[in-house]
Parts: C-alpha cells; sequence; structure tokens
C-alpha cells in the first residue's frame, strides 16, 4: 500500500446546480475533504452530496476535514451526509463575541478524546473582549452520539 492521500476541496454553494464528478481514486488509498469554504447547502444539493458519497469506493478511507457550521447543522438533521465510514476530521465551532459582535470559528478535531468539555468561552480574536459558544453544545454536537 503506498498510503496516498488525495485531497479535495469543496467551495461555495452546495445547491441543485452543484456537479459532483466521480473522481478516479484508483491510485490513492485515502481521500481527505476540505468543507471550509462550503458557504450554504440546499436541500437538493444535500441530495446530490449523499449520492456523491455514497459512490466512493468504501475500500477507500474518506474523511471531512474543517466541516462548517452550515455542515454540521445539515449532519445533525441528516445524518446520511456522513455515513458511518465517512470519517469526520474536524469541524467549525462558533463563537460571537458580545462586546464587538465579532462572530468566528475555531476549529474542533475530532479523535477519541471528543466529546471533551467543549470551550464555552475564548479570547475574542477581533477585541480584548470575550467571545462565548455561539450554539448549543446538545445541538450541535448531536452527531458525535449517534456516530459513537
Ligand atoms: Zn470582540
Amino acid at each position: 500500500m503506498s498510503g496516498k492521500t488525495l485531497s479535495l476541496r469543496m467551495a461555495g454553494r452546495l445547491s441543485e446546480d452543484a456537479q459532483l464528478k466521480a473522481i478516479d481514486l484508483s491510485a490513492v488509498d485515502a481521500i481527505d475533504i476540505d468543507l471550509n469554504e462550503l458557504s450554504n447547502i440546499s436541500s437538493q444539493g444535500v441530495r446530490t452530496w449523499i449520492q456523491w458519497v455514497d459512490g466512493i469506493d468504501r475500500k477507500k478511507t474518506v474523511s471531512l476535514v474543517n466541516c462548517p457550521k452550515v455542515f454540521v447543522n445539515m449532519l445533525n438533521l441528516v445524518h446520511d451526509i456522513a455515513p458511518p465510514h465517512v470519517k469526520i476530521k474536524s469541524i467549525g465551532v462558533p463563537y460571537f463575541c458580545t462586546k464587538c459582535g465579532h462572530a468566528f470559528c475555531e476549529n474542533l478535531e475530532l479523535n477519541e478524546h471528543t466529546p471533551k468539555p467543549i470551550v464555552e468561552f475564548k479570547p475574542c480574536n477581533s477585541c480584548d473582549g470575550t467571545a462565548e459558544l455561539d450554539t448549543l453544545p446538545e445541538k450541535y454536537f448531536r452527531f458525535l452520539k449517534e456516530r459513537a
């Protein structure tokens, strides 16, 4: 085994117009899909995505990295967008600063130690204030329990 990993990046809107092509994975063992710049997912886009993910060879290791809030919210509703053979490596966790109004996401690595206590407060990266977790942990991280 060569241990080669193909890295893909997905950006923009995943909608009814999205064209997800079957990719040639014959030369790789694993595929990493970076979703950081995914801005929106429509319900039709979800169907397109599920078909595409389902079409990937099960012998390959498929990982999703930097899953943004829109993806995590969808994941909590539609479990099939990340079937059990697809590994979720990291997700964005939203924070909001009540002092300056700055909203940002922190990347959280998901591993065997997750869920660990989720950090509820972070220093704001735009002012000297404190940013709060901008989501309900029991809702946002629900998918973890269902995948355990
Ligand atoms: Zn701030």
